[in-house]
């Protein structure tokens, strides 16, 4: 069997022809496919407004920006996610405080979330970053509660779950980034996520203010727009109003995007007959699988298994190519986070637990149905042996 890896983008001929496309067109950047990209993602999503940028880290950062994250300001996430989750308060000169995961959802534990926030009277927190981990939509209508209670913000990464949703009190579908309870939401274009245009990544919201300042500071902070000039010296005139970057897109990959996103929904569909493919496969195995619930639908980023010989099940499937990898190694044991803020290996106890167990399997669109059976036969064979 060739490799297989744990995820993996799909091109097709048509993704290649929209791309073809638009090199010879007048416009490599800043032309007509971003704002079609912005445009079919935010309907995806079911969302007002959608910001397209560099990657989902620049998104990240856009949005610790835009909402004013400063020195002084502490913002939660949980220990498992990938580093950027975190980073992006850093970039701002806040700091990152932790609260551990729950142990069926993987995602932040709401009753921890909110016992800190009552025992912490003296500490400002300004906002959470929670995490919808391998395509687990977080409940944002609890989450939301919460945060009202206490004045906080929400940035949901979503990067895992376009397309997944929870079903809110009232009985009605809540997609994940859709913006009626995070203020901001964040996805990433990386090839192994849901789309792919190489590097890419997209901001959404309801909050036209942010949006407003979301382009502001995506490019240089300049504006031409004649609404929001100060002045007016002609059609050349320009203003600088915010300190910056360029974090844009360009037109290459927003087309490969469009493309991709005509595919999005039948290939999430097909995660989820993968992910129950396996889950029945492996029901009779010393693995957990992950929880299945009528209130959510999951969206299958990744599919992660728990198993008490995560080690020995990795060697086993690395020596008989199959890439399986774990997500993620927590961010306060990273060198970096350890030697900056000292936290010690037994404070976040189910995110260390997830971590001694976790093992991401393959799990893409793409993935053949006789990929499927050998990755469930070498599985089976391990625990046989
Ligand atoms: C991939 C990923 C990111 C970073 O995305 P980039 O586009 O590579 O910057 C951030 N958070 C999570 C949860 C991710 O999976």
């Amino acid at each position: 069997m060739n490799p297989i890896p744990y995820g993996r983008q799909f091109i097709s001929d048509k993704d290649i022809e929209a791309v073809v496309n638009v090199l010879k067109s007048d416009y490599l950047t800043q032309g007509p496919k971003i704002a079609e990209f912005e445009k079919d993602f935010a309907e995806y999503i079911g969302c007002k407004y959608a910001v397209a940028v560099a990657n989902e880290t620049a998104a990240l950062h856009l949005c610790t920006m835009a909402l004013d994250v400063k020195k002084g300001d502490n913002v939660i996430t949980t220990p498992i996610t990938f580093a950027a989750s975190a980073n992006s308060v850093l970039y701002c000169g806040g700091e990152v405080d932790f609260v551990d995961i729950d142990n069926q959802t993987y995602t932040i534990d709401l009753n921890k979330l909110e016992s800190k926030l009552s025992k912490s009277p003296k500490v400002t927190y300004s906002g959470v970053i929670p995490v919808d981990l391998a395509g687990y939509p977080v409940n944002m209508e609890e989450l939301r509660y919460i945060c009202d209670k206490y004045g906080l913000w929400i940035i949901d990464d979503a990067t895992h779950a376009p397309g997944g949703y929870f079903i809110d009190k009232n009985n009605n579908t809540q997609f994940c980034g859709n913006g009626n309870f995070a203020q901001l939401s964040v996805f990433s274009f990386h090839p192994v996520k849901h789309i792919a245009t190489g590097e890419g990544g997209m901001i959404t919201t309801n909050d036209k203010k942010l949006y407003d300042k979301l382009m502001l500071l995506r490019t240089y902070g300049i504006t031409k727009s004649p609404d929001l000039l100060e002045e007016n010296h002609g059609g050349w005139y320009y203003e600088m109003q915010e300190l910056g970057y360029n974090y844009r897109l360009c037109d290459m990959q927003a087309a490969l995007g469009i493309s991709q996103l005509k595919r999005v929904k039948e290939n999430l569909e097909k995660r989820n007959l993968i992910a129950k493919k396996y889950n029945e496969a492996f029901s009779n195995l010393p693995i957990q699988t992950p929880i299945v619930s009528q209130k959510i639908y999951h969206a299958y980023h990744l599919y992660i298994i728990k198993t008490n010989k995560r080690k020995e099940l990795y060697d086993f499937l690395h020596k008989n190519n199959i890439f399986a990898q774990v997500h993620y190694i927590p961010i306060h044991l990273l060198p970096y986070y350890r030697k900056k803020f000292g936290w010690e290996k037994v404070d976040f106890i189910e995110s260390e637990n997830y971590y001694e167990q976790a093992l991401s399997l393959p799990m893409f669109p793409s993935l053949t149905e006789d990929q499927q059976n050998y990755v469930i036969d070498k599985v089976k064979e391990f625990y046989q042996q």
